[in-house]
């Protein structure tokens, strides 16, 4: 799994964030993930504490929003929601990405692959 990665990726912008605020504490760390990242939340909540333990940042609430998917049709030109089975399996497998509306595979997909950072709220 990729979580260890990305997860300390995240820690160093953390860290580096608040340093440049020049910040005693951080306090929250708010991130987003993609339902299609396939990334686990509770993994990555785990490895980012683990990567921030001893810093300052070390007590930071960590809060992890799951976004749903969302596409793009360009057969139909729907936008909106990814229709996802909810099937422990879907976890696990990439989903089949076709058009809610007319089944077209020709969709781009705007939301929902991503795991960034939304918010850092810092202590001065
Ligand atoms: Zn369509």
């Amino acid at each position: 799994m990729h979580e260890v990665s990305i997860s300390h990726a995240i820690a160093d912008v953390v860290l580096k964030e608040s340093q440049k605020q020049e910040a005693q504490k951080v306090l929250l760390v708010d991130i987003e993930i993609g339902e299609l990242s396939l990334l686990n939340p509770e993994q990555v909540e785990f490895w980012v504490k683990l990567a921030l333990d001893k810093t300052i940042a070390g007590e930071a609430e960590i809060k992890i929003e799951v976004v749903k998917p969302e596409v793009l049709c360009t057969a139909c030109g729907y936008e909106g929601m990814l229709e996802t089975k909810d099937d422990p399996l879907y976890h696990f497998v990439l989903p089949v990405f076709k058009c809610p509306q007319c089944g077209s595979g020709e969709i781009t997909v705007k939301r929902g692959k991503e795991c960034k950072i939304k918010r850092i709220e810092v202590l001065t």
